[in-house]
Order: C-alpha cells, then structure tokens, then sequence
C-alpha cells in the first residue's frame, strides 16, 4: 500500500542563523528511514507523468520503486542509465517546474520528492563506492576527440564517448574542471567535493583532463583537428560573458559581475580564512536580478558578512526565475527583496567608490514576448538606496572568442552557437551543445545536450570510416 501522506517529507536543514555564517551545505539530505517512507509515496503510474517532466526521461517510478524495497544500488544504476551527474542533479535541478510539477500526488498534496530521492541514492552510492572506481578500465578504439569545457555538457559528453572507447581530452580554460558546477555555485549548494568525485571518476577512466587551456587562444579548434589528431570536436563552453545594464556608475570600485564575484568566492576560495583572492568585504550589497545566479551571489556576499544584503529586481515575486526553494532559504536567510524596483543609476564618493543606488518602482504592465508582465516604470518614483557594493546578475551570453577563431562556425548574433537537435554544427565534425548553444539554461539541459552529441559523435566518426 502506498504512503498516502499527502505532504512530502522535509528536507533536513541548518538553521538560517548557523547558515548566514558558514559556506556549509544547507540541505543535509535525507536519512534511510525518510527516503524509503518518502519512496512510498509514489503510486508507480503506468502512465508516469513525472517522467515527461524529466529533460533526460530518467525511468522515476522505477528507481523510486527500488529506493522502496532498500535496493539503492539497483536505484542508482537506473538513473545513471540517464543521467551522468545524479548527485549534481538531485541538489540542483529545479524539479518543481519539471518532474515534479507533473507528478500526480501534487494534485491533491504535494508530488513525491523525486529530486531529494535522486539526491539520497547517488549520496549512498558514492559514499558505498568511494575510491572504487566505478567501472571497467577503458579499451581505446584508436579515435580521438576533444571536449571544449568541463561544464555538465562537456563532463557528459566525455563520459559517453569514454565509455564507447573513445580517447578523449576536455579542454578547460580554468584551473580546476567543473564548470559552473565549481566556479558559480556555491558550496553552500553544491559541495566542490561532489563535483571533484565526478571530474575524478573520468579522469580514473581513461578521459584525459588539460586545465589552463584557453581553445581559440593557447590552441585553436581547427589546430586540434589538423594538427593534433582529433576527429571531432565538442564545444560544451558555455555562456560565461556577463551582461550589464548600461546605466552610469557600472564602472565604479564596488561593481561586480555575478561571475567574477562567484568565481572570486567559490573557485578562489575568498571565504576561506587567510585566502590571498582580494575581495571586498561589504557591509550593505545590492545584487540586481532575481534568478538563480543572483539568489547564489546575494546569500554568498551574507555569508562574507555584509550587514544587509538586498535583491533589487525588477518584477514581482511571482515572476523571480530562481529555484523556489533558493527564494526561500535567501528569505529566511534576511535577505531583503527590493521588488518591482529597477536601478537607474549606481553612485560614487569623491574615491569612485560606490556610496548608492538609484532606483525607480516598477509596476506590471500587459504580458511580454517571454509570457511574463512587462514592468512598467512608475512616475515620479526615484528613491536610494545606500550601498557600497553592486553585484549584476542579469544574465550572461557565450564568449565569442571559439567563434571568432574557429572556420565556417555559425552563430546566432546574440552569440549562441548554431547547432540542431544532436549537437551538429555548421562545421563537420565540430559539436555543440549546452549554454553556448541555449544561452544560460539549466544543468540537467546542458547534460542532456553533451550526452546526444556523443551519440552523434560516435555515428559520425563511424560513417567516416565506414565508406
Ligand atoms: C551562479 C549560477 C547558479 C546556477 N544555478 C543553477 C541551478 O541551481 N540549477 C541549474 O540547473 N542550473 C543552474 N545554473 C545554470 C547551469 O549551471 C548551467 O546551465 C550549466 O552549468 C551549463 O553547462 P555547460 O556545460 O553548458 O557550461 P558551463 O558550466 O558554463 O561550463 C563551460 C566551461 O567551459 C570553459 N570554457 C569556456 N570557454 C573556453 C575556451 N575557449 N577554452 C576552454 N574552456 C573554455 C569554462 O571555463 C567552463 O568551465 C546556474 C548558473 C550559475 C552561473
Ligand atoms: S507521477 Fe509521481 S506518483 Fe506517479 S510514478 Fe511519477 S513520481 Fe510516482
């Protein structure tokens, strides 16, 4: 008999108080107890809703079905079967507007936990399996490809191809390999050590990882194709430009993009006591834009110890892109959200350091192309407020650098490469996929793109040899 109860169980949590002050993880996952009663919840439909919510059709009911009978390991080979990056997955896709919004028991309760159950089984599994290595030593087929980015499409694409005897090598252009998954978000969500397990089970497996390698600078794509061997190449580089708003004062000390202060913090490791990143330590911080990425840098600048932190965005709250639950945990955190207000111009002291912001009140106008009301600037409503740090989240697009240097590459003029459902672009034998193909998107979507590519990697080299 299913568990009829109609919430799902809470996720275990710190305390926003022990929060605000520790990049320690906030969800702590649940217990077995827990998993298994909260695995009882699923009815098992024969027509599972949730998994057409999923982007990568992971097999729910089943793996939920094992989690139920204490099969963990058997949970955790059905999600793998679709999924490269479950315990990545399980913390942060955002399963309220996928499998779980269309999972059944949400229609008279709350649906089934999918993601805090996805979670628990890769936790257990790589808890079980630590340092064993997940899988048979890697036979070569004698065909190399290259991987531009250790983002999710690129650590993807390199794990299928890997497993198909491919020899390949990622690229990164950072020191350490991950993506945003270790230079955006934070550990408080996700712990690098996850991420290090992933990058690490790869490496243990055969795919050859090259770190401080800038493709279109230190070597170009086409070199890696005429010259060194490659067959095909992935490009899985992701969307890592920031964007600004072009108001006065963007250039003032004190304003930073969401990235260079995420990587400052995460990847340069600026919260750890005695690190040499410079970074500023401010006492009252806006973060301009309302998703995910500004959500992370607000309650990272809380944790850094600013006094008040706020999220100056210019829609309501039903329109904030953000993970809900982020939304959530940033409120019981203190931060303040300054909604349906948009900035108009950042001030400066005689030092050109930022002192204010300047902001008018929104209200919502008639939808827009995106489906979302158009905010509205309201007369007469300029106000600010005083700040000495400004952090812009309000998106990202691709580097144009692997365009500008790569042969009949086509993009879109925002910057997005142009590529089709398998990752194939205007250059045989050069694929793409994930944000440098979507623009910023979601991790489960850029996974889903580098494991498509490598299908379609794999058929094109083997139609090149067949004839
Ligand atoms: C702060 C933040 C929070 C987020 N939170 C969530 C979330 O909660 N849930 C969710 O699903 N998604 C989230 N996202 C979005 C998600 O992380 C991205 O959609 C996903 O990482 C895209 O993967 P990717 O492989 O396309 O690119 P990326 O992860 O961006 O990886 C691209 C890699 O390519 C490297 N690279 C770029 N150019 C070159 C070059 N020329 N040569 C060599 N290497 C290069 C980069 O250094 C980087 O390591 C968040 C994003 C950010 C920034
Ligand atoms: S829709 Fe919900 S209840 Fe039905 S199989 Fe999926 S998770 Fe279980």
């Amino acid at each position: 008999m299913p568990n009829m109860q109609k919430e799902k169980h809470p996720m275990p949590t710190r305390s926003p108080e022990e929060r605000r002050k520790t990049f320690g993880e906030v969800a702590l996952g649940y217990d077995e107890e827990t998993a298994v009663s909260e695995a009882e919840r699923c009815l098992n439909c024969r027509n599972p809703l949730c998994m057409q919510g999923c982007p990568v059709m992971i097999r729910i009911p089943e793996f939920i079905r094992k989690v139920a009978e204490r099969d963990y390991e058997g949970a955790y080979e059905v999600i793998s079967a679709s999924s490269s990056l479950p315990a990545v997955c399980g913390r942060v896709c955002p399963q309220e507007t996928q499998c779980e919004k269309t999972c059944v028991r949400g229609l008279k309760g709350e649906s089934v936990a999918i993601g805090r159950l996805e979670r628990f089984v890769a936790d257990r599994h790589n808890a079980l399996s630590r340092g064993k290595g997940d899988r048979a030593p890697h036979v070569s087929n004698g065909h190399k490809v290259a991987i531009v980015g250790s983002g999710p499409s690129g650590l993807a694409c390199a794990g299928d191809l890997n497993r198909l005897g491919y020899d390949v090598t990622i690229f990164e252009a950072l020191h350490v390999a991950g993506g945003v998954l270790v230079y955006g978000i934070p550990e408080f969500r996700l712990p690098k050590e996850i991420v290090k397990r992933e990058t690490d089970n790869l490496t243990e497996n055969g795919v050859r990882i090259e770190t401080n390698v800038v493709v279109g600078k230190t070597l170009t794509i086409d070199e890696l194709m005429e010259e060194e061997g490659f067959e095909a190449v992935f490009v899985g580089s992701g969307a890592g430009l920031p964007r600004f708003m072009s108001i006065p004062g963007e250039n003032l000390k004190g304003v930073y993009s969401a990235n260079e202060y995420l990587t400052r913090v995460n990847l340069m490791k600026a919260y750890l006591p005695g690190s040499d990143t410079p970074i500023r330590h401010a006492k009252r911080v806006a973060v301009v834009g309302g998703g995910n990425v500004a959500m992370d840098a607000a309650r990272s600048a809380l944790r850094m110890g600013a006094e008040e932190v706020s999220i100056v965005y210019r829609r309501g709250e039903e329109e904030l892109p953000a993970r809900r639950e982020e939304v959530e945990h940033a409120k019981e955190e203190g931060i303040v959200f300054r909604l349906l207000t948009n900035p108009k111009e950042i001030l400066g002291d005689e030092k050109g350091e930022v002192k204010s912001i300047s902001c008018v009140e929104m209200t919502l106008g008639e939808p827009d192309s995106s489906g979302r009301r158009r905010p509205v600037e309201k007369e007469n409503s300029l106000f600010s407020i005083d700040v000495d740090t400004v952090i812009m989240a309000i998106g990202t697009s691709p580097n144009p650098l692997i365009k500008s240097t790569t042969k009949g590459l086509e993009t879109q003029k925002w910057g997005g490469i142009v590529a089709d459902e398998d990752g194939r672009t205007s250059r045989p034998g050069v694929f793409a996929g994930g944000d440098a193909v979507t623009g910023a998107a979601t991790v489960i979507l850029a996974m889903g793109a580098g494991k498509k590519a490598a299908a379609a990697i794999d058929a094109y080299i083997k139609e090149k040899h067949a004839g």
